[in-house]
């Protein structure tokens, strides 16, 4: 049997051009035309004046929360409905995650719950550091409300949009809102260059300083001087290839996850068991992942059971992210909580979305899932 995958690369047809042009041209380093080619049609999709392509999403986090000049003991307020590379990052700076529960309309950051945690912190003497936010499952979050709340207790906005690429909010891009914003190209995301990332900003000096920090900080003279510390964090031009290729098709990609989206929601939408998150007002997603709710009527952990099912068939589902404010290694970290990331992790289950499952595919893990309902 054929293995369904939850999400797989979905090469088009340009990437093992730009690839051969790379080695053809003898450009195999960690810069080069296609680096810059890459950065470029990034910058103009995401609407950001600079782009600096990276070795991973995390690294890009971590890039971001240097050029703060995060430091021991800071805090810094993250989402805990996310994957934990949102937070690893910040432990990287030995500063300190304080997790914020999501609200119920975007599954992401709660506003109210911010500026709670963020007088709370205030009233402890502590000034947060900086915020990050997440557009999970491409998704975006609240981000007039959340935007404000930074603004106006002046703390930076870190947006991990690693998941949404391709997803707006009142018609502005993912990746523009915050004082800088990553992006991840992993193996998963809704297009790869197999591993990495990107940082991106409005301020061209951010995107000019991070660069040469991720370049092993090496001052501009013709011997090796370092007057900081310095990564090792660029993309391979031969990766940024790959990257230039899925760029010319990301639309078609988008296109084809909320057409899978809209499959589900149209197969499975009218069980009464199964719930659909649809995109409030204004709001568009990639719909990275297509994600489920199963009402508590048909009983709790049905959600694993029906992931244990659907793999008897050798089709691939996966758990929601766990919330971080429940991760033994998080378990010190304080958090500000309201059940909801609980309930989603309790509760859902992400379906097989990637744009290069057949139609025949679909159709079956649709049947599986009908089948094991009734
Ligand atoms: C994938 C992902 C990351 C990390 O990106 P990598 O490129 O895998 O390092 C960070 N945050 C979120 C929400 C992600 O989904």
């Amino acid at each position: 049997m054929e293995r369904v995958w939850l999400s797989s690369p979905h090469m088009g047809e340009m990437e093992k051009v730009y690839v051969a042009e790379a080695f053809a041209t003898n450009w195999v380093a960690p810069l080069g035309p296609n680096v810059e080619a890459f950065e470029k049609q990034l910058s103009e999709y995401v609407g950001v004046k600079g782009v600096l392509s990276l070795s991973s999403g995390t690294g890009a986090l971590h890039l971001a929360l240097k050029m703060l000049g995060i430091k021991r003991d800071d805090i810094v307020l993250c989402q805990s409905f996310t994957f934990a590379a949102s937070a690893f990052p910040i432990t990287y700076c030995d500063a300190t995650p304080v997790f914020i529960d999501s609200e119920r309309d975007t599954w992401n950051m709660d506003p109210e719950l911010l500026e709670k945690a963020i007088k709370d912190q205030l009233k402890k003497g502590k000034k947060p550091a900086a915020i990050m936010v997440v557009h999970l499952y491409g998704m975006p979050a609240k981000m007039d409300e959340i935007a404000a709340i930074a603004q106006a207790y002046d703390i930076p906005l870190i947006e991990d949009a690693a998941e949404a690429l391709g997803s707006s909010y009142k018609g502005k891009a993912c990746g523009s809102f915050g004082k800088m914003g990553i992006l991840s190209f992993n193996g998963n995301k809704i297009i790869t260059t197999s591993g990495g990332g990107a940082l991106t900003s409005n301020d061209e000096a951010i995107i000019t300083k991070a660069r040469f920090l991720a370049t092993q900080a090496r001052e501009p003279v013709p011997y090796y001087l370092h007057k900081e510390i310095g990564y090792n964090y660029r993309l391979s031009n031969v990766l940024a290839g790959i990257g230039r290729g899925q760029m010319e098709v990301l639309p078609q990609r988008i296109d084809r996850r909320r057409e899978i989206f809209d499959f589900y929601k149209n197969e499975l939408g009218n069980s009464g068991s199964i719930h659909f998150f649809d995109e409030p007002e204004g709001l568009f997603s990639n719909r990275w992942l297509t994600t489920v709710l199963f009402d508590k009527k048909i009983g709790t952990g049905f959600n694993e059971k029906l992931r244990v099912e659907l793999e008897k068939f050798n089709i691939e589902t996966r758990a929601l992210w766990k919330p971080l404010h429940q991760q033994p290694v998080f378990a010190g970290c304080d958090s500000y909580n309201n059940g909801v990331s609980d309930e989603l992790f309790e509760t859902g289950l992400c379906l097989p979305s990637g744009s290069n499952i057949s139609g025949e595919n679909l159709e079956k893990v649709v049947y599986e899932i009908k089948r094991f309902l009734s």
